[in-house]
């Protein structure tokens, strides 16, 4: 078959990856110049520094197939992530564990005394927390929530956490001993050169074809025997019900002599700070020496026409509109809509990659029994 691909980040490469092993002939569009979507990396001309140009992403994951995949296109170093936050005049390790608890509150807590502690602090909830702030509430009480969580969320989310869902703090785990690192899963890497040569290695195949700068609508694919849609659902629609939310970020770059926060991530969750964190990407490079280093400062806000959305929203709004283009969608026949733009999902790399790998092996089990290949292979509202 022909198969049109729109957007060559993790997503797209993947799927172009496994079918044109399987032997379809594939093009991928993309409307920037550059593979790799928001994973895109660039060596910085000035300090040397690897820099993730759409900010900072680490490659975790708790599956074996996925992490045995990517290996076979790069090398990644072993990297255990470790954040601070800047909280209320004091520097604390994140996620919250027990030196976070101890400092916090001045206390020589064990790992017992402190959950006792912190459990007697936490909201009794009788169902299931549905809010952000429940969730923080039930889970570390509330002066944690209010130093470490309520600030950053309102920030970065432009809500208050009582409109949030309860689903965006269970990314974080709590813990009461001192491991503090950032992600628990047996897999956790930087890639040695940046992500893009991952992702130009994905797409190096005789049955790809990679279309760079080239912005494609869906009607630029109809010649396509399938289309693969990886941006925007709403845009594929023409928004023909609305633009759906997300956040944008902004990033300022600073350069610096030597070290100039001593960790590669740290986190401000005061809220009359106006930025959520600041990145310094030479220490996702251990093994790289820099004399001079680059930040990124970030910052938080809605995401406008022309802006490059990065988190989908996902209230009850934009549930409703969503839940249009889904209909829309499965209406359409011969297009299926992948990743985190194109199911509108708050998605890490490893989860869009494992996404792709099984839905092209339902593609191929749909055209091996002559069926038409649904519209999503994951329900965009599991
Ligand atoms: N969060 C917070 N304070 C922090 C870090 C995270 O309140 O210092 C909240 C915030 O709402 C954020 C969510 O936890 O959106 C998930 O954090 P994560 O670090 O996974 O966010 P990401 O790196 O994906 O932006």
């Amino acid at each position: 078959m022909r198969i049109g691909i729109a957007g060559a980040g993790f997503a797209g490469a993947v799927m172009a990856r496994e079918l044109a092993d399987a032997g379809h002939d594939i093009d991928v569009f993309d409307a920037r110049h550059h593979v790799a979507g928001n994973c895109h990396t660039e060596r910085d001309d000035d300090t040397g520094v690897m820099v993730h140009v759409y900010g900072p992403h680490i490659f975790h994951t708790g599956h074996d197939h996925v992490w045995e995949y990517v290996l076979r296109f790069g090398q990644f170093m072993p990297y255990e992530h470790r954040v601070k936050a800047t909280a209320g005049g004091g520097v604390y390790g994140l996620p919250v564990n027990l030196l976070t608890i101890n400092q916090f509150f001045g206390s020589t807590m064990r790992p017992n005394e402190a959950a006792a502690f912190v459990d007697a602090r936490s909201l009794e909830l009788e169902n299931q927390p549905v809010t952000f702030e429940d969730q923080a509430l039930a889970f570390v009480g509330p002066d944690l929530y209010e130093a470490f969580f309520k600030g950053y969320t309102r920030k970065q989310w432009g809500l208050d956490p009582t409109e949030l869902p309860a689903s965006i703090l269970k990314r974080l785990p709590l813990r009461f001993n001192y491991d503090d690192r950032y992600f628990d899963h047996p897999h956790v890497g930087i890639p040695a050169d940046g992500y893009t040569p991952i992702v130009q290695w994905i797409l190096d195949h005789p049955r790809i074809n990679i279309h760079l700068g080239q912005h494609v609508t869906a009607a630029d694919l109809v010649e396509f025997d399938h289309r693969f849609w990886t941006g925007p659902i709403d845009e594929y629609f023409d928004a023909s019900h609305g633009r759906l939310g997300y956040r944008t970020l902004d990033f300022e770059v600073e350069r610096h002599d030597g070290d100039y926060q001593g960790c590669p991530v740290m986190n401000f969750c005061d809220e009359d700070v106006p930025y959520t964190r600041v990145t310094e990407f030479k220490h996702f490079t251990p093994w790289e020496t820099h004399s001079r280093t680059l930040t990124y400062r970030e910052y938080s806000r809605p995401c406008g026409p022309g802006d490059i959305p990065y988190y989908p929203i996902r209230l009850v709004a934009e549930k409703t509109q969503l839940r249009q283009y889904v209909d829309l969608a499965r209406q359409e026949t011969g297009t299926t809509f992948l990743g985190r733009l194109g199911t509108y999902r708050y998605l890490d790399m490893d989860v869009t990659i494992h996404e792709s790998l099984i839905g092209a092996q339902r593609f191929l089990a749909a055209v091996a029994a002559r069926q038409p290949p649904s519209a999503f292979f994951i329900d965009p509202f599991a």
